[in-house]
């Protein structure tokens, strides 16, 4: 790449501010939220808006340079981190919220709006957004969109795809494309908007999105349970579920867990095995009756409630949830954040291999999760200072996602593929499963200028396979030209 020339395009595209060239200031972006691998971009821009966008993309397409769009960084699978020849998009500058439409519950946003951001927006009319990861203070709802980022809440009110209802995309030769709906609920054809939520940066850039806000419940409540082990918590948990009553929120952190949490933002949590925050809303009347369910089914489980008097104590337990990975800091050097998914009811037996697992690397595991959608966050706590703990982590980390295949369950429950998985895709994939994905991902972006290297295990990239070529049979019945 001929950076400087590339470097005075842009510049005439952005102005001065929108570009970054120097080696030093481009280190600020040489990773993720995954720190394990880095790469220094050759250059690093900053659009202000979708017009922006397209004049970049056309330009690299021309040139036939790499791209990695990127939003607050975050991410924890490496999705942005950035390719060495390539250039990164940084979408912070995109930060405003263009329409709110509450008569049609959407409000309309740049990619670089924080999470938070809509909530806080709507929140004076009695409304809100309902994805909440526990990084939505700081990161953005285009990366949120590229993740199909989860949170606590997503177990009664569903992932980010339940809530985009359209996106302006800037596609890899600068054309754009209008995916999903607008007002209107749905749109016809194929749902092509689903396919590019989830998607990880590797189909263009989306610069407009509409997102569905709800109106807030009558009624919430929160409760603390504590309880001898994950076990006896798991037990309530389905005991919670089995029982009909389909909580806005059940977290479950572990010991270790509670003890991080504890030293660094004090929210008072008890000294158990485990413990679990259910949050019901909903009408007031149902909330309150299926609270009392709630409640004594936790202490039918052998657990200890505490119930969240005011919204002050209810915010205290949820920043001690919401703190958790930061927390880790207080009793490790260093931590893996594993991400696996399986059914809940295979929860207990998962927990349990972790466990052993552990034991066998001889290092600690502490667990934090979504409970009620059988997402796991494991954290491999190591010591980088110590000569190979890193790789050993990593490994006990893979052994981890393993077992959640085992249990029927999925390589990633909210935090993508990215750099960081993409070795262990033919573990849950054929590779006709794969090719087909990669067939999607080819029509976007048939020159592969799209976050290259990420979610599918290289080589095998567009138009390149080991060994002789072979067609594919989707090419064979003429339906693409070039796989
Ligand atoms: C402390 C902490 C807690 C977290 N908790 C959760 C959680 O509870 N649930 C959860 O799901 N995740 C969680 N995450 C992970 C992370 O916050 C999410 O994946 C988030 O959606 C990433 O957003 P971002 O703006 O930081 O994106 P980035 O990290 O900048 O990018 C992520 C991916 O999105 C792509 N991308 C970014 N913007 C666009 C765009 N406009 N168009 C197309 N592609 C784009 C990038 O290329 C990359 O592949 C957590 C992370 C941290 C550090």
């Amino acid at each position: 790449m001929h950076t400087e020339r590339i470097a005075a395009d842009m510049e005439r595209i952005l102005g001065a501010q929108g570009v970054i060239s120097e080696h030093e200031q481009l280190r600020t972006y040489e990773c993720d939220g995954l720190m394990n691998y880095r790469v220094i971009p050759s250059l690093v821009v900053m659009p202000e808006s979708g017009g922006q966008v397209q004049e970049i993309l056309k330009l690299l397409y021309d040139e036939g340079i790499p791209w990695v769009a990127r939003g607050s960084g975050t991410g924890l699978s490496g999705g942005a981190l950035p390719v060495a020849e390539g250039v990164l998009i940084v979408l912070s500058r995109m930060r405003h919220i263009l329409e709110v439409d509450l008569e049609n519950q959407r409000v309309v946003v740049e990619p670089g709006v924080i999470n938070l951001w809509v909530s806080q927006e709507v929140a004076g009319d009695g409304y809100y957004y309902a994805p909440d990861p526990a990084s939505q203070i700081v990161s953005s709802i285009g990366g949120n969109l590229a993740e199909n980022s989860g949170g606590v809440h997503c177990l009664k009110y569903g992932f980010t795809t339940n809530h985009v209802m359209g996106a302006e995309v800037v596609l890899a030769d600068g054309s754009v494309v209008n995916l999903g709906g607008g007002k209107a609920p749905d749109a016809p054809g194929p749902d092509l908007l689903g396919a590019f939520v989830g998607s990880e940066g590797t189909l263009g850039i989306a610069t407009r999105i509409t997102l569905r806000v709800l109106t807030k419940p009558e009624s919430v409540r929160t409760l603390l349970a504590a309880f001898d082990g994950t076990e006896d918590a798991g037990g309530a948990v389905s005991g919670i579920i089995g029982d009909g009553i389909v909580p806005a929120a059940i977290e479950m952190m572990d010991a270790l867990c509670i003890e991080a949490v504890e030293k660094a933002v004090h929210p008072g949590f008890p000294d158990a095995g485990a413990v679990l925050i259910v949050e019901l809303d909903g009408p007031e009347a149902e909330v309150e009756s299926q609270f009392e369910r709630t409640m004594k089914i936790c202490e039918e489980n052998s657990g200890t409630v505490r119930v969240a008097e005011d919204d002050e104590e209810r915010a205290l337990f949820w920043k001690g949830r919401k703190a958790a990975f930061a927390a880790m800091g207080r009793i490790s050097n260093d931590y893996y954040v594993q991400d696996g998914v399986v059914p809940r009811t295979e929860l207990p037996a998962t927990l349990h291999e972790i466990s052993e697992l552990g034991k066998q690397y001889g290092m600690r595991v502490a667990n934090v999760f979504h409970a009620g959608d059988g997402n796991l966050h494991p954290l491999v706590l190591y010591d980088n200072e110590v000569e190979g703990e890193a790789e050993r982590a990593e490994d006990l980390a893979g052994e981890i996602v393993f077992a959640c295949l085992r249990h029927g369950g999925s390589l990633t429950g909210e935090h993508g593929i990215g750099q960081d998985k993409k070795k262990y895709m033919p573990k849950m994939f054929t590779t006709e499963d794969m090719d087909t994905m990669q067939l999607l991902r080819c029509a976007f972006d048939p020159h592969g200028l799209c976050n290259p290297g990420k979610v599918f295990p290289t080589p095998r990239l567009c138009g390149e396979r080991p060994g002789p070529f072979q067609m594919h049979e989707v090419q064979k019945a003429g339906m693409a030209e070039n796989f």
